[in-house]
């Protein structure tokens, strides 16, 4: 009785995206003119925050050894560390979590689950894993083999760990805009056909067991690719019988960015959009950490002998078939979450805030990644104090300033989260970025004019910033537990500026 009532409550939720996906824009226009990107969810629960004044932020960042990574949420404001788990549930999803049908085997919450992936991603067979970094090990351990080599947009931290761990490595091939922070190009996660073309006559087709393909492309700035992109890359990986893989955990905004900004689809469905991005893409897999707003993870094809192939990493790895190491309470928020992110006021609102958060930056003459993402608004800490050299890893010293001032987390993403080449010597990052994420539909447009009003305060005291460097060096994903120092006593000078600037204020 309960369970069909709760059961249909998911089926209106998976009929609703169907109305609220019509053609017209979530943006309002205000008869002001400007522009504020209105909230279309209202708040039901809340969480307290705490903001402890700055002489606390500033021990807290010494105990947390310099990395952000390393704080207690009871010493942070805003954490716009990441949109990883943090995203705000809808009432549907928490809903749904109630009907969870907890069995180690044959769970319906899995059938439901898998019913959900068919609708939105179009693939039929799904292999659940506890987040996406367990299906890139699955994927890894399957394809992956010594040279092998791995063509993508750009890599994640995870994802080059994988592979390179399985003896692989990656290539990234990149528009020449892909690593500009300022450009006008709506699709910078798009990759070169051309220089696909080479890379596969270099390496050979039968050294590379599938192209990788990241929607929202997270570190070089949650930027999407265009569909005409993916079809190009999808009809070369067919023509030397490559697989195409899509890594689908920003899959929405990207989804979101070919609706505003590619002219085919302007009049299309999310839903739509998803639909043929998935149909390009042989093999998809996510981390429904960000993609759904829930836990877990999953990867999803129509092969079935592909998938049958991978099955026993499963069993090895996650756990049986029909949970995969998550939570039924979590498969069931998932199937709801997945449904969700067809809709476009759902999608909208995280790409919304980022733009209005770039664009007051941008007009403070602050540097940041432009066209704004998805994910969150990244700092260019290299425009912010170029007198740190990327040895001395201005992004992180940028990040820690960051908390110092404001109470906000925000993650480094630069050399500290690069390698060591064999020497040991830093492989210096691409870009060094500070990344302000914005977890969907959880912060005010308030929070984020604080987020602004104290990144304008400590640009016009960047020259206090210093550099900071390692003191406890983990080998594998340092930048998640290493401990670092500052290079001078720049943080309690930083710390002292603010007391004098602010008074008593917080
Ligand atoms: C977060 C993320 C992953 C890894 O997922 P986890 O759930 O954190 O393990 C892989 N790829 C992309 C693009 C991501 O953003």
């Amino acid at each position: 009785m309960k369970k069909n009532s709760a059961k249909s409550a998911s089926k209106t939720q998976s009929a609703a995206p169907a109305t609220n996906d019509s053609n017209a824009s979530p943006k309002v226009k205000f008869f002001s003119g400007e522009h504020i990107p209105l909230e279309l969810h209202k708040v039901r629960v809340v969480q307290k925050l705490h903001l402890v004044p700055v002489e606390r932020r500033l021990a807290a960042m010494q105990e947390a050894g310099f990395n952000t990574f390393q704080l207690q949420t009871k010493d942070v404001f805003l954490d716009m560390l990441t949109d990883s788990g943090v995203n705000a549930m809808s009432d549907n999803q928490i809903a749904a979590m109630m009907q969870a049908d907890d069995a180690y085997a044959g769970s319906q919450s899995f059938a439901r689950l898998q019913s959900a992936v068919e609708e939105v991603f179009g693939k039929k067979y799904l292999l659940p894993a506890h987040q996406g970094r367990a299906c890139e090990n699955i994927l890894a351990q399957h394809f992956v083999k010594p040279n092998s080599v791995i063509p993508m947009n750009y890599h994640f931290t995870t994802t080059l760990a994988h592979i390179t761990r399985n003896g692989g490595r990656i290539v990234e091939i990149l528009s020449d805009d892909a690593l500009k922070i300022k450009s006008t190009n709506p699709f910078k996660g798009n990759i070169d056909i051309a220089k696909l073309e080479a890379s596969i006559a270099t390496h050979g087709a039968g050294n590379i067991p599938f192209i990788r393909m990241e929607a929202s492309t997270n570190l070089i700035g949650g930027q999407p690719f265009s569909i005409a992109n993916m079809r190009a890359v999808r009809a070369i990986a067919k023509k030397h019988g490559i697989l195409l893989v899509l890594d689908a955990s920003l899959i929405g905004e990207n989804a979101y960015f070919v609706k505003q900004r590619e002219a085919e689809f302007k009049n299309a469905s999310v839903a739509k959009i998803l639909l043929t991005m998935c149909d390009l893409a042989d093999i998809v897999y996510f981390s429904a950490r960000k993609v759904s707003s829930s836990r877990g993870g999953g990867i999803c094809s129509n092969n079935k002998e592909i998938i049958d192939q991978m099955k026993n990493l499963v069993v090895l790895f996650e756990g049986f078939l029909t949970y995969g190491g998550i939570s039924v309470r979590e498969i069931e928020s998932m199937a709801v979450g997945l449904r969700e992110t067809t809709d476009e006021t759902v999608m909208s609102q995280s790409p919304l805030f980022i733009e209005y958060l770039v664009g007051r930056l941008e007009k403070l003459g602050i540097p940041v990644v432009t066209p704004a993402g998805g994910l969150g608004c990244h700092v260019d800490a290299m425009g912010f104090v170029p007198h740190i050299p990327q040895k001395d890893y201005p992004a992180g010293a940028l990040a820690t300033a960051f908390y110092i001032a404001s109470g906000v987390r925000g993650m480094e993403r630069g050399t500290m989260s690069s390698v060591r080449d064999v020497h040991g010597h830093d492989i210096l990052a691409d870009a060094e970025l500070l990344r302000l994420a914005m977890p969907r539909r959880v912060f005010t447009l308030s929070q984020v004019k604080y987020v602004e009003d104290r990144l304008a305060w400590l640009y016009k005291n960047r020259n206090l910033i210093g550099g900071i460097h390692f003191v406890e060096e983990p080998t594998v994903l340092r930048f998640f537990n290493g401990r670092l120092a500052a290079n001078s006593d720049w943080p309690q000078k930083l710390a002292a500026k603010f007391r004098q600037d602010f008074g008593d204020s917080l």
